[in-house]
């Protein structure tokens, strides 16, 4: 999933029973396709061991053959013993023949997080339409944006569209979790069917006040996720006669400890721009200010401090390392011969592991605590950030002024992780990129009644084939 990070704080929260303005009153046959593909992907339940994406990925593959793609353009991957977790690959060829620039890859998941019936007043897997919201589990999480590449890659067929180099499309399993992640799959096993100059990929989007565009953001960066264990031992003994060395109590101290430390700020190509966009629309003064005069001097500690009251703002300024499961003891009547604890860290994507063990050495100022790397997680850090592709960077900023007006375009590094890891990872640059408008928290992705506006269903879609278009149309003068 995604999280519009960063972005405004204090939105009015949102209803129990929101009312949206209508989406158009008449639909054109491509929105109709749209609604259409939207529906079925919505109504195949892709939930991970209970539902399968090999099944949306196959009816989306149905579909491209349908419309005249060759079999060796539409490919249905599927991992080895893992039948319900197939991924689908479609290659738009362009018409630059050898001298054509590196494609570019257009990335969606067809995964879903669980929805149980009894928890929604309806059936999660049926699309409904009402209130100016399509409302189902996917509606935003991120079926959204495959029917809309879908229905959009099939035009480009239709019309014999002259794009100047290759559009691949991935479907793909597991961004939600599960043991199949799609991307990363790929990647692995088929890295030429989606080699890529760059990908757009779900984490950016538009965010309205009421009804109102405000800003639209462009997902440039991601902070890296890593786990370690803090392990303290001792030889413990009998509780009725403790002493004054705990396992328990030395682990305690080393995490109070931890929580007052500070990692140093480390802005990037993605996070300064972000700052000095952002000051632009922050209703609060003093979070402007302060935005202005870190962007203007990394090293104002005052400006930082002031920034790092706001907790979104905080963990888009430095690394964040935080305790998130404690175990410890082996006997009510036992003095404790272990305790350990996992600490989670989300990196800034300049800096690397041994950066952050360095730092949390130094925060629990113990040698008694061994902090190692929980074995479940491997660190993917990818190349430094870089800005966004100027050409795809002109698109969306002529397209918002057209479409929404003038409101910034704001580049932004998410605080969380998506599929975007993998590929920036293995050195594709990764963009989130939607074109969809939103009050901040109004999707309730992961959540009960997850939605989205019909009206930003629809300028989705208009929104993200112009994009497509004008970053395939020759290169840029
Ligand atoms: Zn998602």
């Amino acid at each position: 999933m995604f999280v519009l990070a960063g972005v405004l704080a204090g939105s009015a929260p949102v209803l129990a029973q929101p009312v949206a303005p209508p989406g158009p009153a008449t639909l054109s046959a491509h929105q109709r396709l749209a609604r259409e593909i939207y529906q079925q992907l919505v109504e195949i339940n892709t939930v991970d061991s209970v539902g399968s994406v090999t099944s949306a990925a196959e009816a989306m593959a149905s579909r491209f053959r349908a419309a005249g793609f060759p079999a060796a353009d539409v490919q249905l991957l599927i991992p080895p013993g893992k039948p319900t977790k197939g991924n689908l690959v479609v290659r738009y060829h362009g018409k630059g023949g050898a001298a054509a620039r590196k494609p570019i890859l257009l990335l969606a998941h067809l995964d879903v997080v669980a929805a149980n019936r009894g928890d929604w007043p309806r059936d999660p897997f049926t699309l409904v339409e009402e209130r100016g919201y399509f409302l189902g589990r996917g509606t935003s999480d991120d079926k959204a944006m495959a029917a809309m590449f879908v229905a959009n890659v099939l035009q480009m067929q239709a019309e014999h569209y002259a794009s100047d180099r290759d559009v691949i499309l991935a479907l793909t399993a597991d961004e939600e979790g599960g043991d199949g992640n799609g991307v990363e799959w790929l990647l692995a096993t088929h890295r030429p069917l989606i080699e890529a100059a760059y990908a757009l990929n779900e984490g950016g989007g538009g965010l309205l006040e009421g009804d109102k565009p405000v800003l639209h953001s462009i997902g440039a960066a991601e902070k890296v996720y890593i786990d370690f264990t803090f392990t303290t031992r001792n030889p413990g003994g009998h509780s009725s006669v403790p002493r004054p060395d705990n396992a328990i109590y030395e682990l305690a101290e080393g995490l109070s400890r931890l929580s007052k430390y500070v990692f140093p700020v480390e802005l990037n190509e993605v996070t300064r721009p972000f700052f000095a966009q952002t000051a632009k629309v922050e209703p609060r003064p003093e979070m402007a200010a302060a935005m202005r005069a870190l962007v203007a001097n990394p090293a104002d500690a005052a400006a930082a401090a002031t920034l790092s009251k706001d907790p979104r703002y905080a963990s888009m300024l430095r690394t964040t390392c935080v305790a998130t499961r404690l175990f410890g003891g082996h006997a009510y009547n036992a003095l404790p011969a272990l305790a350990t604890a996992n600490v989670n860290c989300r990196v800034a994507p300049t800096s690397n592991a041994a950066a952050v063990m360095a730092g949390l050495t130094q925060a629990v100022a113990d040698t008694g605590i061994a902090i190692t790397f929980t074995q479940t997680s491997t660190p993917k850090f990818g190349r430094a950030p870089s800005p966004v592709d100027p050409q795809l960077l002109d698109a969306v900023t002529d397209l918002t002024r057209k479409m929404w007006g003038d409101i910034p375009v704001i580049p932004t590094m998410s605080t969380g992780a998506s599929d975007g890891a993998f590929l920036r990872g293995a050195g594709i640059p990764t963009f989130g990129v939607s074109g969809i408008f939103m009050q901040s928290g109004e999707s309730n992705a992961h959540g009960r009644d997850e939605k989205l506006r019909v009206r930003s269903f629809y300028e989705g879609l208009d929104f993200l084939d112009a994009v497509v278009r004008r970053v395939t149309a020759g290169p840029r003068m």
